[in-house]
């Protein structure tokens, strides 16, 4: 028996219009749907009246036994798709792994393109797009200091994901390494509270001070390139 595809299907980063017809028709075709967060997950099915399909939770911390039970289930011959949480499963999401493995067993792997936070805040920006860097979300702590000291001389726009919790601390990083460099904070894209936030670090800090409702949400950090800096 030949197996069945496993979709990647790229979902939302906010307004929940932005779900392809292609993506709506395949999450009703599958047999089952891995999702990070079912709960989360069946919200978005409900409103678009996709309803009573079989529910897989799939995260970062799922174990080899979940795996298992997607590729039996691909192996089977039924189509899976895998959703995550916001945006295009595997950037800065799971996916990356279970892709991989269903190519090494030979599972045809077919991607349903859609939303991505980092090419929409890229295509709104204003920096140059043709070559770009992007690194996710930045480490914590190991790796932190050699990754600022590669932004600060990359000549490309850089791009990363940062939360909420950390993006003061961010500025305050390339406030010290890169001073002169202009920033854009994607802020909070295609949802109510949708803007681009613009200047040198120490200018964003500024408007934080004085507006701090700006600080909340979900951002997508853009950094010019070295020789950008008009
Ligand atoms: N898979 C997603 C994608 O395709 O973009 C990324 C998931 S990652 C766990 C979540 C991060 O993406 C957030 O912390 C934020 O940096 C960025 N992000 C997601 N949605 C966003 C939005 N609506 N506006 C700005 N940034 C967003």
């Amino acid at each position: 028996m030949s197996s069945g595809s496993l979709y990647i299907v790229a979902t939302p980063i906010g307004n929940l219009e932005d779900i392809t017809l292609r993506a709506l028709r395949i999450l009703q075709e599958v047999s089952c749907i891995a999702c990070e967060d079912t709960r989360h997950s069946m919200k978005l099915l409900s409103s678009h009246g996709i309803t009573g399909k079989r529910l897989i939770s799939y995260h970062s911390h799922s174990g080899l036994m979940k795996e298992e039970k997607i590729f039996e289930l691909l192996e089977a011959g039924n189509d899976v798709a895998l959703i995550s949480d916001c945006g295009t499963p595997g950037i800065s999401d799971p996916g990356s792994l279970l892709a991989a493995k269903a190519v090494e067993r030979g599972i045809p792997v077919v991607p349903i393109p859609g939303p991505t936070a980092f090419v929409a805040a890229l295509s709104g920006c204003g920096f140059p797009t043709h070559h770009f860097e992007f690194f996710g979300f930045l480490p914590h702590k190991k790796g932190r200091q050699t990754l600022m000291k590669k932004i600060a001389h990359s000549e490309n726009t850089v791009i990363l994901y940062e939360s909420t919790h950390r993006i003061e601390k961010f500025l305050d990083e390339a406030a010290e390494h890169f001073p002169e460099r202009r920033i854009v904070l994607a802020r909070e894209l295609t949802k109510i509270h949708e803007e681009y936030l613009r200047g040198r670090a120490e200018d964003i800090m500024m408007m934080f001070k004085t507006t701090p409702e700006k600080k909340k949400g979900e951002f997508v950090v853009l950094i010019s390139g070295e020789k950008d800096l008009s």
